[in-house]
């Protein structure tokens, strides 16, 4: 759960900080760009990638409506891949 560190970066100068969650730079974005109006960047690191995968989705807009229909998050999965032939190939004569 503390494994996702984030690298916040600005475009427009040379601020850089990291941080151990996404709220924590969350904030330090917005702390910047509301101090300064430079354009501030992250990167999350050191997560699973469909962690980062669902991090990025979900920045695209924050509602459900607007997810991305290609992030696994939204898909179910593969079905299950249930072999029960043995319960239907029992004999019956
Ligand atoms: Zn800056």
């Amino acid at each position: 759960m503390d494994e996702t560190r984030v690298t916040v970066r600005c475009r427009d100068c040379s601020h850089a900080t990291t941080h151990d969650g996404l709220r924590d730079a969350r904030v330090a974005v917005s702390d910047h760009e509301s101090a300064t109006g430079h354009d501030v960047a992250w990167d999350i690191e050191s997560v699973d990638a469909g962690v980062s995968r669902a991090g990025a989705d979900a920045g695209v807009c924050g509602r459900p409506e607007c997810a991305n229909e290609d992030s696994p998050l939204v898909d179910p999965g593969p079905p299950e891949s249930g072999s029960k032939s043995e319960s239907e190939s029992h004999p019956e004569s």
